[in-house]
């Protein structure tokens, strides 16, 4: 472990010197002095006198650097029909364009914008035109049932809701307007102002004096130049299951997240730029902002936005039609993908139509990487299959296997290695180190890294006592797992009320939450069971009340908790 080894004691002895360098990858508008702010521990930032724009080194420095025509965003969309490639010119012409847009309805530095899209590239350029601005993103997975857009409505109250008429999966078309316009009824902060994307598969009714088209803006808006924001300012906020109905909203800063995630594309992804990495995940989840939006293009690499499924759209051979004619590098998705893609392709006949030779990894992450799964797709594809474990609250791995720094031999199973910055710790109840191959609470001692969540938005106490209080000096992960005596770490599952459906967190209190709502409903109870494709999925178990009718229970509320409980990619 020579290369790997060396880079992570440094990260862990001294990772203001390890981070501080990391850092001159990113163009500041001001350099940062302090890399490390230790000052009011729990809490740490880090480049605190730091200045930036993260959407100008995205885009605009790219564009600077002789990148204008390189492709930056490949959209591929199977679901429409649609192809279209964006150069570093085009995209950065686009969002500053839409940068503008915001502008001129209100929406200023700080300000949070609430974007409830499907995979299509208005929603990337949305993203990176509040970072452009200094506003707050907060991405709503599309689709989300009204209630759970409404709960995020009121604990980011945005200024603006960027929103589209539909999405569309392979059998069905899904109208978002319907969905938006009870979210912000329910909501007790109504958004003054939506901006809403007519989709042609779909155009919905727009309410005069709050709807905007997004063409419509477009057309008019003048682009504007890059905000410099501090470091330590909200980039963006991520919601993501807790162990009760609420969900917690992961806060992402400017500076570390750009360090961060560069250090990683390179070293961990072993990503130059101009080369192609897709990331196949959906627009809401940490991966896409990380992965799809972030990772990439702060390179200067390709990214892919696929709109369409693993298998469906049309056949089990998508993925590697993608990676064939986009010429990816690295593909990244969740193990329960690669179980779709083998339930329907068992002898991989559909992936030997393609010429994959432009394929050198296969990233997985979102759920454990079952050794059965591992071993179809590795036999399948002959190159290294890479399992890596991360959460919402980092941001980007805690552990894996660096493949641009010294590609560790792989064992099945297991997640490889502590990422430098993560100073892992599997610990015992009574806060004492688990010995090698002692399962135990795997936990992280502060400071997190950069790029990780520096706390939960607008609720400093929340964010100490879910993640801080359980062992003083570390962040729990929630995970169970051991390491073994060649350092190698095995994640087990949580250790908590969070289920993982489908690569998916879930709170089994949130289910519970809607259970128990429904008027004939006394007590409940939400487990998770083991489930061959999804990993596990949630099983309610309800004691009716006194003379309440079991089959009286009406359809609209089934099928809500059909919704709060999964949607899955496959
Ligand atoms: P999320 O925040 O939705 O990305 O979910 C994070 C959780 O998913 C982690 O805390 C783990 O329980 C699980 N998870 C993610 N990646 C892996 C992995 N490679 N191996 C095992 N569990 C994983």
């Amino acid at each position: 472990m020579g290369a790997y080894r060396e880079l992570f004691d440094v990260s862990i002895t001294d990772p203001t010197g390890f981070w501080g360098q990391a850092a001159k990858t990113v163009s500041w508008t001001r350099t940062p002095q302090r890399i490390l702010d230790d000052s009011n521990p729990p809490f740490y930032r880090w480049f605190p006198d730091g200045e930036l724009n993260t959407c100008a080194n995205a885009l605009d420095r790219h564009v600077a650097s002789g990148r204008a025509d390189q492709p930056a965003l490949i959209y591929d969309s199977p679901v429409t029909g649609t192809k279209r490639i964006y150069t570093y010119r085009e995209l950065l012409d686009q969002t500053a364009r839409f940068a503008g847009a915001l502008r001129g309805l209100g929406v200023d530095r700080g300000d949070r914008v609430v974007i409830y899209m499907p995979m299509v590239p208005e929603a990337v350029i949305a993203m990176l035109a509040c970072a452009r601005l200094g506003a707050v993103h907060s991405v709503v997975f599309g689709g989300f049932a009204a209630h759970e857009l409404a709960t995020r409505i009121d604990d980011a109250r945005p200024s603006v809701i960027v929103s589209a008429s539909c999405g569309i999966e392979p059998t069905r078309l899904i109208e978002y307007k319907p969905m938006l316009d009870a979210a912000l009824e329910m909501a007790e902060h109504p958004a003054a102002t939506c901006v809403i994307l007519q989709r042609d598969q779909h155009r919905c009714q727009l309410i005069a004096g709050r709807d905007h088209d997004w063409q419509e803006l477009m057309a008019t808006a003048e682009p504007v130049d890059p905000v410099p924001v501090k470091a330590t300012d909200p980039l963006y906020v991520l919601y993501t299951s807790g162990t009760t109905g609420k969900p917690k909203g992961i806060v992402r800063d400017n500076g570390g997240h750009a360090v961060a995630l560069l250090w990683t594309m390179r070293h961990h992804y072993d990503i130059a730029p101009g080369e192609v990495f897709w990331a196949a995940s959906d627009v809401g989840w940490v991966v896409d902002h990380s992965y799809i939006v972030y990772g990439p293009l702060l390179l200067g690499a390709t990214t892919v936005l696929y709109e369409g499924k693993p298998v469906g759209t049309p056949d089990p051979g998508a993925f590697w039609r993608v990676v064939s004619e986009h010429k990816v590098k690295a593909l990244f998705t969740a193990p329960t993908a690669i179980r779709a893609i083998r339930k329907e392709d068992p002898e991989g006949e559909h992936l030997a139509r393609y010429d994959l030779s432009s394929l050198k990894y296969l990233f997985q992450a979102g759920e454990r990487l079952d050794p059965d799964t591992y071993q179809w797709a590795s036999a399948k594809l002959g190159i290294p299959v890479v399992d890596h474990w991360w959460q919402t609250e980092t941001g980007w791995a805690i552990a894996g296997n660096p493949m641009g720094v010294e590609p560790h031999p792989i064992k099945p199973g297991s997640a490889t290695v502590p990422m430098p910055g993560y100073d892992l710790k599997v610990l015992r109840p009574d806060a004492t180190p688990c010995a090698a191959n002692e399962e135990g609470s795997i936990c992280l001692r502060l400071p997190l890294p950069p790029g990780t969540l520096p706390t939960l938005w607008g609720d400093d106490d929340r964010y100490v006592a879910s993640y801080l209080s359980a062992f003083p000096g570390y962040y729990l992960t929630g995970d169970g797992g051991y390491v073994d005596e060649d350092g190698y770490l095995f994640v087990m599952g949580r250790t908590d009320d969070v289920i993982n459906v489908a690569g998916h967190r879930l709170s089994t209190g949130a289910i519970e939450a809607v259970l128990a709502e429904h008027p004939a409903v006394a007590e409940c109870a939400v487990i998770g069971v083991a489930d061959e494709l999804r990993g596990q999925v949630p099983r309610g178990f309800v004691v009716l009340k006194a003379g309440a009718n079991p089959d009286g229970l009406p359809t609209s509320w089934s099928a809500r908790c059909a919704r709060t409980s999964a949607r899955s990619r496959v």
